[in-house]
């Protein structure tokens, strides 16, 4: 499944108006919570292609996974989830220790330095084709 030609315009849209954002990185679920966007994994199967074609970049972060007083400390983030994988960690809130599976590992996305400059810089030429054809 992919997203339909609304949604790829509106995750596009959010994607710019982050590149005028201070946000570093943001989750898939919030690329739900700005758009129209039904499903999470269709979502999330496009922020896969921008990550690709150079828009974003993905990273990794290790909850604890202590079920018993659901602490969800985030315990270390990573470029690539199979550094953290098979690893030894201990929370260092709660205490809990675990080997780290794919179930404790969760992706975010941030925009690449590439992507955020081509942005603006598009803006730039649409504010100079607007002043000209206004004189
Ligand atoms: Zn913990």
């Amino acid at each position: 499944m992919t997203v339909n030609l609304k949604e790829k315009r509106e995750l596009n849209n959010f994607l710019e108006l982050l590149a005028f954002s201070a946000v570093k990185k943001f989750y898939p679920t919030a690329a739900l919570k700005y758009t129209q966007v039904s499903s999470i994994e269709n979502a999330y199967d496009f922020l896969l292609d921008c990550v690709d074609s150079g828009e974003l970049k993905i990273a990794w972060e290790v909850k604890c996974t202590n079920d018993n007083i659901i602490c969800a400390r985030k315990i270390n983030e990573v470029e690539d989830k199979n550094m953290v994988l098979n690893e030894e960690v201990m929370c260092d809130l709660c205490g809990h220790e675990f080997t780290v599976s794919t179930l404790d590992v969760y992706p975010y996305f941030e925009l690449t330095n590439e992507y955020r400059q081509l942005v603006r810089e598009d803006l730039k030429k649409k504010e100079n084709r607007l002043k000209i054809s206004m004189s």
